[in-house]
Formats: structure tokens, sequence, C-alpha cells
């Protein structure tokens, strides 16, 4: 008998694929860790599980309670699903630049869905920070008491990483692994993996993968915090140091252009038949680069976090794309 307990039962010990044509192209072995059959679709369940186990035992969360949380929608996903499964109400602050996909999704599975301009974290206003404060109010009335997941600061984020994905990677690998690398939101992925890794062979690479407009190339290449650019790209792309990036043992970074990364996922849907997001785009152009940086007979693992279907209207879409100056999937035209 194989069966497992229940939603939860389900998050991690996802396979890793290797990707044919990245892999040929560069005489690396170019592994993806398939994040996208996490039962919430997402690499952002282990981190949601991760939270909600943390704050459980810490005696924070209590039946009937509330996870307040500000996401770019994986999370909340993630938090709502494992919430539902164990009886907590989420509460998700998302701004309203995110995909109408992720949105539904948070709807049909009963998060109170708080949509919010997208403002710079600086302002007050910021989705994250404004999370924290309907967390402080609904603490004083809600029964059973709210908490404020914040998977920024939240280091159980990373542990959660450190403890299952990076480990799982370890064996599936049998330790033969070169180079890790992957892009950041929060950076619990990067840094609980890259943990993990460099405890067991200080050897093993860590490579972040950033995006356009995200300021932490600058900062682990030149110690300065700078953005330049945009990206269509969601769910990564951080301006600051969160505590989950704090004393990450992050060994390089490079800089990925949205014109660069795309073509890798259109060429993976006709080629090899995954249908794989944005953010996942970012991480195979940048195992690309560190393959290139290594040289050919290395492994160099990357994550493919969630599924294209939940970015259809963005990534899939001929007339966004072109309205963007970004390539378009020949099929589609
Ligand atoms: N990819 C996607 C699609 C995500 O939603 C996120 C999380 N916001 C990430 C990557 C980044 O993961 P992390 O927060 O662990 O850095």
């Amino acid at each position: 008998m194989d069966i497992r307990g229940g939603f939860v039962d389900l998050i991690g010990n996802t396979p890793l694929v290797r990707l044919k044509r990245v892999s040929e192209m560069t005489g690396c072995e170019i592994l993806g860790k398939c994040e996208f059959l996490n039962p919430g679709g997402s690499v952002k369940d282990r981190a949601a599980l991760a939270i909600i186990e943390d704050a459980e035992q810490k005696g924070l969360l209590r039946p009937g309670g509330v996870i307040v949380e500000g996401t770019a929608g994986n999370t909340g996903i993630g938090l709502a699903l494992v919430g539902n499964a164990r009886g907590y109400r989420t509460v998700i602050v998302m701004p309203e630049t995110q995909s109408q996909e992720k949105k539904d999704m948070l709807r049909l599975i009963g998060a109170d869905l708080r949509l919010v301009p997208a403002v710079p974290y600086k302002d007050p206003n910021n989705y994250v920070k404004l999370s924290g404060r309907i967390a402080e109010e609904l603490a004083k009335t809600e029964p059973n008491g709210a908490i404020w997941a914040n998977q920024f600061d939240n280091v159980a984020n990373r542990m959660g990483h450190y403890r299952t994905t990076g480990p799982e990677i370890w064996e599936q690998t049998g330790g033969r692994v070169d180079a890790f690398t992957c892009a950041v939101g929060t950076g619990g992925t990067l840094a609980g993996v890259g943990m993990a890794l460099k405890e067991r062979n200080p050897n093993v690479k860590i490579v972040l993968a950033d995006p356009m407009g995200a300021a932490l190339y600058h900062y682990y290449k030149h110690g300065e915090l700078k953005a330049e650019g945009s990206s269509i790209t969601e769910g990564i792309g951080q301006g600051r140091i969160t505590a989950n990036l704090e004393g990450a043992p992050i060994d390089d970074a490079v800089q990925i252009p949205d014109e660069e990364a795309l073509p890798y996922i259109f060429d993976l849907v006709i080629e090899e038949g995954l249908v794989l997001g944005g953010s996942s785009a970012i991480n195979i152009a940048g195992a690309v680069r560190v393959a290139r940086m290594l040289g050919p007979g290395h492994t160099v693992v990357t994550v493919l976090a969630d599924y294209g279907t939940r970015y259809q209207s963005k990534l899939f879409n001929v007339e966004f794309l072109r309205e963007k100056g970004l390539p378009v999937p020949s099929w589609l035209t």
C-alpha cells in the first residue's frame, strides 16, 4: 500500500528531471527540480508548510486561527491550502499586477483576497507591510488569534528548504552536483538549498540567477543594491537583503533579461512537453550560464517553480508579449 494522509503529505519529494536540449547544448547535465508537482502547484507549498508548522510548534497558531500574508500569489495558495487542510483561515494581500490565474485560484480555494496597488517596499502601503499591519489588527479581534506568515523575514521558510529541498537534491544526484542556481523572491529556496548542499560539499557553487529589475545581482557582484530594467516574471526579483538571505552561502550571481530566458520555456513546451512559469525561465537561463562558466561534464541543478498555466494570460499571450517587445511562442502566431 502507498497512501498519503492528505494534502500536507503530498508536499515535497518532487522528482529531478533532465532538461534535454540545454544539457546537450552545454555538455553538462542540467537538472530541474519539479516543484510545479507540489499539490498546490508551486515551490511555495514547502515554505507555507514550514512556516505553519513552525508557528504551531511555537504555540503561535491555534486551531481556528487566521494566517495573514503578503504574497505574489504562490505562497498565498500554499498557505490557503495547508490552512484548509489544518483548519486555519487565510487573509492574502497581493499586488493587483499579479496574474489573473493566481487571483482566481486564491478566490476559488477560499482565501480572503485583498488586492492592493503595487508600490515599492519603502512605501508604507507596500503589500508586505500592509499584510503585517492587517495581522496585527486581526490578532486583537480574532477569537483564535492571527499570525503574520512573514515569508520574507521568517527564516522558518529557508529552514524548510534546508531540511527538505536541499537534502532531496543531494540524494537524487547521489551527491554529484557541481552547482545550484535559482532566482530569489524571499531567498528561502536559494539560501536553504545552498546551506544544505554546502554542508555536504563546500565546493558546490551556489549562484543567484537574478531577473532584471531586481537589486541583488549588483549586491552580490559589487556590494551595492542597485536595480536596472524590468521583468514580466512574477514571484522573483528582490530589492533588499531579507532575513532569509542573511548569511546565505552565495558564491556568484548572474543577471538574466527576459528576452534571454523566455525562449527556454517556449522550447520546453514544444520539444520536451514541460509547461513552466516565468521564474523557471530565469532559472533555466541561469543554469545555462553557470554550465558555460563551469564547462562541459558538470551537473547543474535548478528549480522548476510552477506551471506556465498559472500565467497563460501573460507568458503565453502573444499580444501581451509583443507589447513588451518580448519573444513570442512561434506556434501561437
Ligand atoms: N518562483 C515562483 C513562481 C515563486 O512564486 C517564488 C516565490 N515568491 C519563487 C520562484 C522564489 O522563491 P523564494 O521565495 O524561495 O526565493
